[in-house]
């Protein structure tokens, strides 16, 4: 690379480590990586520690009518309860890669196809995959890797700055950041389903006709009587068994539910399904798992759990709130229940808040 490159390379380099979001991270390296390259469109697709592929993004220039090439970007997350799919030849590639964990190169017609894996400290993470005029030279390659390696460890930092150092658990930090994405996204789903509806025309139609976005739910569990354990055997048994559950949940929930530890034995999943019975047996599952697990020294735990819909009308804060209402119901009714906050409002045992009174907190 010409010294002259130099400068727009640091500050490319500089720009994406400054980065504090994970999704904003994988962006700025495509970014970083494609006009180095000169190549138009690449592929970054991210696997989870079951090396399934949870979803693809795609970076690319256009050009425009008005013959301006434009950055675009279209990113495709998958539907939770699936996974991202993988064409067959790219398959192929990546099953070598796993084996000798270097990249792999396939001519493609008129073009190569180019696969990097992307590593966390211990595991693959992701595929970068684009295609080439031409076989990348050794400097080219030296490039690509090092970027690649200095993602790989602020990729690492900001991981581990996104969990809790007991459980491994997603932290609270990373929930409001979650939390934040999801009711962005859901009160825009909902302004476009609107605006759908009012436009009757054949376009509106079609968007009405269009597949059905899942339904989030935020479910508050909280572990029962925990208090007796640190009491009765001490608080580093008491870590121990925070762990054991906290892996118990994390095996038991799908692929795509994300897990939080919210407080000392509290914990969130965030769950998108397509129907409120799903939610329902998802977490009546998880609450027969933990109630029938056997933890060695300190025998069997219970937990409860209160669920509501993450709703765009509402703010996180409220979801939250009905969430943690709905659980102490639980905690009411007996201990190791699921309760939904919507049947509760059905039943009449909570309210929705009346607003216009003043907020203490
Ligand atoms: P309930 O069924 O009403 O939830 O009862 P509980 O005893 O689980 O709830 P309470 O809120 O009274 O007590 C929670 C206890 O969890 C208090 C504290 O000793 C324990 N705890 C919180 N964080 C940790 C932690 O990080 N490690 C350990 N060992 N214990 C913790
Ligand atoms: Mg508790
Ligand atoms: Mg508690």
């Amino acid at each position: 690379m010409p010294h002259s490159q130099l400068p727009g390379l640091l500050k490319r380099l500089a720009s994406l480590t400054a980065v504090r979001d994970t999704e904003l991270l994988e962006l700025s390296l495509l970014r970083t990586l494609l006009p180095m390259l000169g190549v138009s469109n690449c592929l970054l697709y991210r696997v989870n520690e079951r090396h399934e592929f949870l979803r693809a993004i795609q970076f690319g220039r256009e050009v425009s009518a008005d013959g301006k090439s434009r950055t675009q970007l279209s990113e495709s997350i998958e539907d939770s309860s699936n996974t991202a799919t993988v064409p067959d030849p790219l398959q192929a590639m990546i099953e070598t890669i796993r084996e000798t964990l270097q990249p792999a190169f396939q001519s493609t017609g008129d073009s190569i196809t180019h696969v990097y894996p992307l590593f966390s400290k211990h595991a693959i993470t992701g595929y970068l995959v684009f295609e080439s005029a031409h076989k990348l030279d050794e400097s080219e390659d030296l490039l690509v890797r090092g970027i690649l390696s200095v993602y790989r460890n602020f990729a690492t930092l900001l991981d581990e700055s996104q969990r809790d150092k007991l459980t491994g658990l997603l932290n609270r930090h990373s929930l409001d950041q979650s939390l934040d994405k999801i009711m962005i996204s859901l009160s825009a789903a909902e302004t476009a389903k609107a605006n759908a509806q009012a436009a009757d025309t054949p376009e509106g139609e079609e968007k009405r006709n269009q597949k059905q976005p899942p339904t989030y739910w935020l479910a508050m569990i909280d572990i029962d009587h925990f208090k007796r354990i640190n009491d009765t055997f001490g608080h580093t048994i008491g870590d121990e068994v925070l762990l054991l559950i906290a892996r118990l949940m994390q095996q038991t929930l799908r692929n795509g539910d994300l897990l939080y530890r919210y407080g000392g034995e509290e914990f969130i999943a965030i769950s998108a399904t397509h129907d409120a019975a799903a939610i329902h047996q998802q977490l009546e599952r998880l609450r027969q798992t933990i109630e029938t697990s056997n933890f060695s020294q300190v025998g069997r735990f219970t937990v409860s759990i209160g669920y509501a819909r993450l709703d765009g009308h509402y703010s996180a804060r409220e979801i939250i709130s009905r969430a943690d209402q709905t659980l102490y119901e639980a905690k009411r009714a007996g201990r190791n229940k699921v309760l939904s906050h919507a049947a509760l409002l059905a039943a009449g045992v909570l309210k929705e808040p009346t607003y216009g009174s003043i907020e203490l907190f």
